[in-house]
């Protein structure tokens, strides 16, 4: 257990259980584990829809008060259209599942395999809007945009990328491309609080990323893995020695970890990255690399590992209001798979 204050910014539900239980305790074990002071859980749109997804976060908090949670609005029809029923758009779904009580917004729409069946842009009306009302509203999002940029080039792509994450065949929008649609928001909506996963995937142009942080005092980065730039990291050690000392108000530490993945893989990651930002070790890190730690003076280590998180979505986890919640559910339910609805309704009686 590692002694100090640390919150884990990234994490992720995809499953109802695993061989040790329900998802609902599911990071209980590496908050206590880990010693962690809090965590974040983010909604994902994977195997299970994003209204799913953030119903299972609102039950998490519920069970679990100080547990924060980022959820994500669902794409009933692409954002290129604008005939998503009025009582759905966006915004009035940004605007629920913030009046019910989460922290914050995930975005995961700037990744290609999410981006494609979008209409292949993150520069609609729609989103315009809620970029919109987020802005004004001060609320923390974690946008996940891009992906290495290796994946779109077949010679480079590494062989596990193939074929869900290879994006060189003509029907992604580019890596420069996406990131331009960043640059557009971000040049409309300049206040947007918003930290990028992965950090942002400039681990190897910095510049880049030293540009947008000159440029907007809220935009931030994590150092969720993207394992890809812990190599970046230590190729720089020096540069990203004082990178990281620099703009330590402006990065966030998050594992990714993921139920129903067993606790040993956050518990490890988030070990790895104090280690890397705490101490001057030798760290077995990741892809089999040794990380050397850079060893950061305290107040630039506590900025990464917890104070950053507090400033920007609050000293603590807002709570769940009751009424709301089971009106989100009884909303939405019409639209939920079958099996999630045997799965809710235990909690829906248990815990509303
Ligand atoms: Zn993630």
């Amino acid at each position: 257990m590692i002694n100090e204050k640390i919150i884990d910014s990234h994490l992720h539900i995809e499953a109802w259980k695993n061989d040790s239980g329900s998802f609902i305790d599911g990071f209980e074990e590496h908050r206590e584990v880990s010693g962690l002071a809090s965590m974040n859980i983010c909604s994902v749109p994977s195997k299970y829809r994003i209204l799913t997804n953030n119903i299972m976060l609102g039950f998490y908090k519920l069970a679990h008060p100080n547990t924060y949670i980022h959820g994500s609005v669902d794409h009933i029809v692409p954002p290129n259209r604008d005939d998503m029923p009025k009582d759905m758009d966006l915004v009035t779904q940004y605007k629920e599942i913030m009046e019910l009580g989460f922290d914050g917004i995930k975005m995961l729409e700037g990744k290609p395999t999410y981006l494609k069946p979008l209409g292949g842009s993150l520069n609609t009306p729609s989103l315009d809007r809620l970029f919109s009302e987020m802005e004004r509203d001060g609320v923390h999002i974690v946008f996940h945009v891009n992906d290495p940029d290796e994946f779109w080039d077949k010679d480079r792509a590494p062989s596990w990328a193939f074929p869900d994450w290879f994006y060189g065949d003509g029907t992604y929008p580019s890596y420069e491309e996406i990131y331009s649609q960043v640059d557009k928001i971000l040049n409309d909506h300049p206040n947007l609080k918003v930290t990028f996963a992965h950090f942002y995937f400039r681990s190897k142009e910095p510049q880049k990323l030293i540009e947008l942080f000159e440029k907007y005092p809220e935009v931030c980065v994590d150092l969720t893995p993207g394992t890809e730039m812990y190599g970046a990291f230590e190729d720089a050690r020096d540069y990203y020695k004082e990178f990281f000392k620099k703009y330590s108000e402006r990065v966030m530490v998050g594992t990714d970890g993921t139920f129903p993945w067993p606790t040993k893989g956050h518990a490890w990651c988030i070990d790895v990255l104090y280690r890397y930002l705490a101490t001057d070790e030798a760290i077995m890190a990741f892809n089999d690399r040794i990380l050397t730690g850079i060893n950061l003076p305290k107040e630039h280590k506590e900025n990464i590992l917890y104070k950053n998180f507090e400033r920007r979505v609050g000293d603590k986890p807002r709570a769940i209001d009751k009424a709301k919640f089971k009106a989100y559910i009884d909303k939405y339910k019409h639209l939920l798979e079958n099996d999630s609805l045997k799965e809710i309704e235990p909690l829906y009686n248990k815990y509303l």
